[in-house]
């Protein structure tokens, strides 16, 4: 049987729904006690957020298999060893499609539209969704002309070559408990002949930033935090399934017996940040992106109904909701039954799983909300701080959400 839901080893979930959400914020009067993970969500800064982000897109869209891409997961790993955060690593595994899979343009192509009642707009969309207009994400560009800057054409031309391939991962040993840990994912690779800044430099940058400040020395935790930049995401998943495979096996294995090290912690949950900055509402009536952010934008936390752990998922995507309640600044959460179409699928049968996305990726994404998604256009100037903001939310969230289930804490 299962013995452990997610939240028996971190905070009260009731005590959460219930607690200090309002006195956090809105000015109330009266104060609460000293909350160390506010602290640490008051670290987190657009501008070191739109930062890491631009770091990512100097390598344009990454592609799986080209040099770009290692030079990028070598830019990561830099990166996280100097934020300090601990055991950074390499997962190394091997990928080589058929010839026909190679450029990956098979996936991300149009969900197909059906009409369950024979009429009018609606149909089924990824996930389990139902889309609820006749629009359709539009697939993959792969056309290199499709891309009007030379700059950035000139940095995507190498194609992928099948072979070793490798991702970057590292640690926040936890005091208490470091057998035990949470896995918080993005992935850095991307297609398109844009610089992949949506899709998915916006999601590796919140890892990336979490990654930084819970590796500030005066940060400790009770329970480890697992930080994953997943690379072939848009292959097939193939870089969180390589770790599912190569790791899973380890969780709990203190190694080597007796030091009190765990190089895999016991998986409690996993949290997946892929798309998150583009709530533009639904297209123009010519399929472009609309203009401007819609005033209603929100994030969306997704758990996969469907799932062997369903209902522990449903509560922790709840729990991220309330935690998007209390430390959010700007934007607001949704939670949806889809998740789909990301690195937390090869989880969600063995741990409680979420993902935190623009939109809803069925109903929303699949209905061509958001036009950037795997085209030319995912680059830097398409952004607004509007954008970069949406994506800082989820930072926010997942890092209040974190810090409160590890038992984080400030030296003073
Ligand atoms: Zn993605």
């Amino acid at each position: 049987m299962r013995s452990t839901s997610f939240i028996a080893a971190g905070a009260c979930l009731a005590a959460l729904l219930s607690g200090t959400a309002s006195a956090q914020r809105g000015g109330a009067a009266t104060d609460t006690a000293y909350n160390p993970v506010q602290t640490l969500v008051d670290r987190l800064d657009l501008e070191k957020y739109k930062n890491t982000i631009k770091g990512l897109a100097q390598f344009g869209d990454r592609r799986q298999g080209t040099k770009r891409n290692r030079d990028a997961v070598a830019w990561i790993e830099a990166q996280l060893k100097s934020y300090g955060c601990q055991n950074v690593e390499r997962i190394t595994y091997q990928y080589a499609p058929a010839p026909a899979q190679q450029g990956g343009a098979a996936r991300g192509a149009r969900p197909p539209i059906t009409s369950p009642n024979g009429k009018g707009r609606a149909g089924n969309g990824p996930g389990g969704s139902r889309i609820f207009s006749d629009m359709r994400e539009r697939g993959v560009n792969n056309d290199s002309l499709a891309q009007p800057d030379p700059a950035i054409r000139a940095i995507n031309m190498e194609p992928s070559s099948p072979g070793e391939r490798q991702e970057v991962i590292c640690m926040k040993v936890g005091t208490k408990y470091p057998n035990e840990m949470y896995i918080i994912g993005g992935h850095m690779d991307g297609i398109g002949w844009g610089q992949a800044v949506n899709d998915d430099a916006s999601g590796s940058a919140i890892v990336m930033e979490l990654a930084r400040i819970f590796s500030m020395p005066d940060v400790q935790t009770e329970r480890s935090i697992r930080f994953a930049l997943w690379n072939n995401e848009e292959t097939g998943l193939n870089g969180a399934k390589a770790y599912v495979d190569q790791r899973g096996p380890m969780q709990g294995k203190e190694s080597p017996a007796g030091s009190g090290k765990y190089p895999e912690p016991k998986w409690l949950g996993m949290i997946q940040h892929d798309m998150m900055m583009v709530d533009h509402g639904p297209p123009t009536a010519d399929g472009k992106l609309a203009p401007e952010q819609r005033p209603e934008a929100d994030i969306n936390i997704e758990f996969a109904i469907t799932s062997k752990f369903a209902d522990d998922a449903m509560k922790m995507a709840f729990y991220w909701r309330t935690a998007n309640e209390k430390y959010a600044t700007h934007y607001p959460a949704s939670v949806g039954p889809h998740m789909s179409n990301t690195d937390s699928d090869p989880f969600k049968d063995l741990v409680p799983s979420l993902s935190l996305r623009e939109n809803e990726r069925g109903s929303q994404i699949g209905g061509n909300w958001d036009p950037t998604h795997h085209q030319p256009i995912d680059v830097l100037t398409t952004y607004t701080d509007k954008d970069f903001m949406l994506g800082l939310t989820s930072a926010q969230t997942t890092l209040g959400a974190i810090g409160q289930l590890t038992g984080a804490t400030v030296k003073k």
